[in-house]
């Protein structure tokens, strides 16, 4: 063989081998599906073709504003996070703008978006990665030593990196499908909550309106027997001796059938309040409003209905603490705390509403001295439906839907106050809502 042949063959054979290299390179790309285990392998092999100290890929951000490093094979992963070149500017930031080979031969010469590429490396190549059309990124190879990169080295380049952006293409939208998935899936666990909340929810809604309506059933008979029918009737009675009778029997029927109207149009009315909040239907009559009248006036209606409970009020209450809200429903939200506090403690356990004034708000808490709820569950009693399990109310009647906390929760935010809960299971609970203290009521109390 001739010199010129041996030259030849040499060239050749180093292109074959090359060649051979770049297909473990592109083979790489079909044993990994996730972008993660792809890159690292894919970037090991490239150093070794090519002989470089160093290989990075930069990928553009979501509004591909810049590129950030996505994988590094060599001494440039000790900035893996840091870096951000933005577009147009630096060594990569300018192949990706250009989307043409860059080669540099002093990188000290040259104007760099990150730093640790001049510190460290003297020559570098980079080629974009483009697929289809579209900007993948970019892909550098460097060398400590000074190299001159050739046009073949360019070349060889490029074919890689026509691959690498294929597979990182193609992985992207594996991931993106993957996303999908999940995101698909998780919807559907939502769902199959929402439903399973649902049927809960249509079970406990069943029995808390049948319940009353039960009662209110009997109570009709009741009153159909003593006054239409007449059936309690002694015999030799008058008719007028057996009203009088029946008057004094049926009183407490009356009595218990208020009672029961007056259940069920709380569980109703619980239910369309619920329904105008997800519907942003929730109307505020806002003036200035005073907050010791409010709870005042909320006690003595809890004291009415539960007689023999003991309901006191503590705190600042010699003096107005005025408001910008909604009396009414500022109101509902003290009842609600009250009922909640006298339905989860002892009939002899005393409800304390404490009012307060603080840093330009005012505070209601309601204190009792019941059950107190555990801290896992405190953070989802203000959920719409939701109940704590096993719980069972201690005193008085058992209504509630789970709507309550919710309902009183989206009143306060309303008011641009906040809601919150201190408790501690067997130790009582205390329910507090903050509002922001009227101008006037701060400006007279500094
Ligand atoms: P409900 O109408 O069922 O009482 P709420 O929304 O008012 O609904 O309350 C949600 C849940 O929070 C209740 O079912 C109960 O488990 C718990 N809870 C509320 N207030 C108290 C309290 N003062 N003490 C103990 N548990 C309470």
């Amino acid at each position: 063989m001739g010199e010129v042949e041996r030259a030849d063959h040499q060239e050749a054979e180093a292109v074959v081998r090359r060649l051979s290299a770049l297909q473990a390179v592109g083979d790489v790309a079909f044993e990994y599906a996730r972008l993660q285990d792809l890159l690292p392998a894919m970037l090991q092999r490239i150093q070794a073709v090519f002989g470089v100290d160093n290989v990075a890929i930069l990928l553009p951000t979501e509004d591909e504003s810049e590129l950030t490093l996505y994988s590094v094979h060599g001494p440039e992963e000790a900035v893996m996070g840091k870096v951000h070149v933005p577009m147009g500017q630096g060594v990569a930031g300018t192949i990706a703008a250009s989307r043409k080979p860059l080669f540099v031969e002093n990188l000290t010469t040259v104007p760099v978006a990150n730093r640790f590429l001049q510190e460290h490396f003297r020559s570098l190549l980079g080629v974009p990665l483009v697929a289809g059309g579209r900007l993948i990124g970019v892909i550098h190879i460097d060398s400590i030593e000074p190299r001159c990169f050739t046009e073949e080295d360019s070349q060889l380049l490029q074919a890689v990196a026509e691959r690498i952006a294929v597979a990182i293409s193609r992985a992207q939208q594996y991931e993106n499908e993957r996303q999908a998935l999940l995101d698909a899936e998780r919807q559907v666990a939502v769902l199959q909550e929402t439903t399973r909340r649902m049927d809960e929810f249509l079970g406990i809604a069943s029995h808390e309106l049948r319940t009353p309506l039960t009662s209110l059933t009997m109570n009709l008979h009741m009153l159909d027997f003593w006054l239409v029918s007449a059936q309690g009737k002694r015999q030799g009675e008058t008719t007028a001796d057996y009203l009088n009778r029946a008057a004094e029997r049926v009183k407490p029927i009356i009595e218990r059938s208020r009672q029961s109207a007056k259940r069920l149009d709380r569980l109703v009315g619980d239910l369309l309040e619920a329904m105008r909040i997800r519907e942003h239907r929730l109307a505020l009559i806002v003036q200035p409003c005073d907050l010791v009248s409010v709870a005042r006036e909320m006690i003595i209606e809890q004291r009415q209905t539960h007689p023999g409970r003991v309901i006191e009020l503590e705190g600042v209450i010699r003096e107005p603490l005025i408001v910008q809200g909604d009396a009414e429903r500022i109101g509902q939200v003290i009842t609600n705390y009250l009922s909640n506090a006298l339905k989860y403690s002892q009939a002899d356990q005393v409800v304390r509403v404490v009012l307060a004034r603080e840093e330009g708000q005012a505070r209601v808490a309601v204190c009792d001295q019941g059950i107190g709820i555990p801290t896992s569950e405190q953070g989802h009693i203000w959920e719409r439906f939701y109940q704590v399990a096993e719980i069972e109310h201690q005193s008085g009647s058992a209504v509630g839907l789970g709507l309550g906390l919710y309902i009183s929760q989206e009143i306060i935010a309303r008011h641009g106050g906040q809601v919150g809960v201190e408790s501690a299971p067997k130790e009582g609970s205390t329910f507090w809502f903050t509002l922001p203290l009227s101008e006037a009521t701060t400006a007279a109390h500094g």
